[in-house]
């Protein structure tokens, strides 16, 4: 049962560079805080950036934290249920996307699996991921991940929360 589960806390990322790509990220900070025993508990600001081993326009991207009771592979379930909805094709590696949801940490876990890798083995290479990261955790950045992401481009296009 769901609700007998205790809840961890995951960092989601959240990318697209399709379509309406800023509607398309901030439905899904909502949709998120929508899943099954699941509550938004931060979200980044909204950053545009310049494709990074990927294809295509700007991305929008952003962070979100969560405190879920769904284990990882249901959390990675539902993103995937989310990036299909959205219209997701995956016509070859790395090819530009709608919507792009992908788990950075869930808590403490260390997960190698054939489809889940977590922590996210290429987050702290893209500025995109360390970024917003920072605006919710920013003791887990530290100076040789801002080096490690120094020549990206990427800026904020809102403010942060209040
Ligand atoms: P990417 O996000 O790397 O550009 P995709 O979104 O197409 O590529 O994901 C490719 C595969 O990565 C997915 O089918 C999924 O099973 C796997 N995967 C492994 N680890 C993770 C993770 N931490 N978060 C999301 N997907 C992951
Ligand atoms: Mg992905």
């Amino acid at each position: 049962m769901l609700a007998d589960r205790e809840p961890v806390i995951a960092f989601v990322a959240v990318g697209a560079n399709l379509g309406d790509a800023k509607r398309t990220v901030s439905n899904s900070l909502h949709a998120l805080s929508r899943l099954p025993g699941t509550h938004c508990t931060g979200r980044s600001r909204l950053f545009r950036t310049t494709p990074f081993e990927a294809e295509g326009p700007d991305f929008i991207n952003a962070v979100v934290r969560l405190r879920t009771r769904l284990t990882a592979p249901a959390l990675l379930d539902a993103l995937q249920d989310m990036e299909n909805q959205a219209g997701r094709l995956r016509p070859y590696l790395n090819a530009p996307r709608t919507l792009d949801l992908d788990v950075l940490l869930y808590g403490d876990a260390s997960i190698c699996s054939p489809r889940l890798t977590v922590p996210h083995p290429r987050m702290w290479g893209r500025a995109f991921v360390v970024y917003p990261l920072a605006d919710l955790a920013p003791d887990r950045v530290e100076p040789h991940h801002w080096a490690a992401v120094a020549k990206q481009n990427i800026v904020a296009i809102t403010e942060p929360a209040a």
